[in-house]
């Protein structure tokens, strides 16, 4: 396939913003980068796809997710309003999981994903939880990656809430998905190993996830203060030296959050290597404050973008990081474009290449998968590479997205989704829906 007449944003180091360019696909990976004209004339038998003019650029990739939260949209909490984190995990999160069954898994992952083809965005880093529905959940799950064509690594979320039984099927899980992944490679399902977060997670249970998995974990910390005092009150040390004294921590680790961290953490996680993935709406949302993600840029800790199951129009959340420290700290200078960029660009690649290591993620040239979006903007100022970044903050909607493309397959073209019957699949998303509110409010 020859995507002909694109601006292309090649997001490479450094980028290139390049107009009148073409891109030659080959399988899953881009094969060529050139001149329309150019390549037109190397490959005249080529099914050409014209971009008419639109930016084409990598697709979005989203650091930190969760399907099932789909499922909450809407959904009202009986009672009084929670007021904070831990009341919202109890009386929404964990009444919410408890009350998904398979389909629901299923369900609510094809709608999260529709919403990803529909704004661009082709890599997602989920973290599930069904403590009724645990055995084979992320297979449930896969299945929906597959059928929407989008590239997911997966993680069942272990926890000791629901108690030891549950917390082994969590573990058991994990590692059953690991290995019929590693059994069986694939570029578009991957996987990792999770975990909930300190406060859900005794010594033991941690010792025994360490032992059985040498690889990374994707794990929630330090969200809001209830997760270090009950660190300190369980352990005598904070939640980041608790994970790190477990061995949790990693350059294959995930540790989503870290909101409420000190010095000596921040410091633990540059020197493992550790992933960090900051969701801004979902921290203002749940109004635990706000991440020193600046310090933790300078620092040298690697901190990535998510959007905790929020929509997976990433633009959006770009906007959240941008708008939601110059609040915080009342300083307009606070997270520049650029720093936005930095973690929802360079770090999200970098991240999803950790699963995906077949080929280069979010970048165009050649060699790379050929993960791509159309973007049908049109700037009425200079665009540059330069002031890119705040031209996607000011500038770009996620109804802009006209055509995704993920592994060289064409998902969406012209607003057409080519595969999934969006419809059908929302119609019997809000009858399992409707059940399973009915469910949360009997439990
Ligand atoms: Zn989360």
């Amino acid at each position: 396939m020859l995507i002909t007449d694109a601006k292309l944003v090649t997001w490479g180091a450094p980028n290139h913003i390049l107009e009148n360019h073409a891109l030659y696909i080959e399988g899953e990976r881009i094969a060529d980068l050139g001149s329309s004209s150019e390549l037109q004339r190397k490959y005249p038998q080529a099914d050409v796809l014209d971009a008419r003019g639109q930016y084409v650029m990598p697709g979005n990739i989203c650091a930190h997710t969760h399907f099932y939260g789909a499922f909450a949209r809407g959904m009202a909490i009986p009672g009084e309003s929670p007021k904070d984190f831990p009341e919202i995990l109890e009386r929404l999160w964990w009444k919410l999981d408890k009350s998904l069954s398979f389909d629901d898994v299923h369900y609510s992952a094809l709608v999260c994903l529709i919403d990803a083809i529909k704004h661009g965005t082709t890599t997602l880093i989920d973290h599930h939880s069904s403590p009724n529905a645990i055995d084979g959940s992320l297979d449930v799950i896969a299945d929906a990656v597959r059928k929407a064509g989008l590239r997911a690594c997966l993680c069942y979320e272990v926890t000791d809430r629901d108690g030891p039984e549950k917390a082994r099927a969590g573990i058991a899980e994990n590692l059953r998905f690991l290995k019929s992944v590693n059994g069986d490679p694939q570029s578009a399902i991957s996987a990792t190993f999770g975990l909930h977060a300190s406060l859900t997670l005794s010594e033991a249970t941690l010792e025994m996830c360490r032992a059985a998995h040498d690889g990374g974990f994707h794990i929630h910390a330090a969200e809001h203060e209830a997760d270090q005092h009950d660190s300190l009150r369980k352990s005598g040390i904070r939640v980041i030296d608790r994970l790190h004294k477990i061995n949790i921590l990693s350059p294959r680790s995930i540790v989503a959050h870290c909101v409420h961290i000190d010095q000596k953490e921040k410091d633990l996680l540059r020197e493992t290597g550790t992933w960090v993935t900051h969701q801004p709406r979902s921290n203002m949302n749940n109004a635990v404050g706000t991440a020193d993600v600046e310090e933790m840029l300078r620092l040298g800790i690697k901190v990535g973008l998510g959007n905790d199951g929020f929509s997976n129009a990433m633009w959006d959340e770009w906007r959240a990081a941008y708008l939601s420290h110059k609040s915080a700290y009342r300083d307009p200078r606070r997270m520049g474009g650029s720093t936005v960029a930095e973690m929802a660009v360079k770090n999200n690649s970098a991240l999803a290449n950790q699963f995906f290591s077949q080929a280069p993620l979010g970048v165009l040239s050649p060699g790379a998968f050929a993960d791509l979006i159309f973007v049908d903007y049109h700037p009425i100022t200079p665009l540059t590479i330069d002031n890119l970044p705040w031209h996607i903050l000011f500038g770009f909607e996620n109804s802009m997205v006209t055509t995704t493309i993920c592994a060289g397959r064409v998902l969406m073209k012209d607003r057409q989704l080519l595969f999934l019957d969006e419809a059908e699949i929302a119609a019997r998303s809000r009858e399992l829906a409707k059940k399973m509110w009915a469910r949360v409010n009997e439990g």
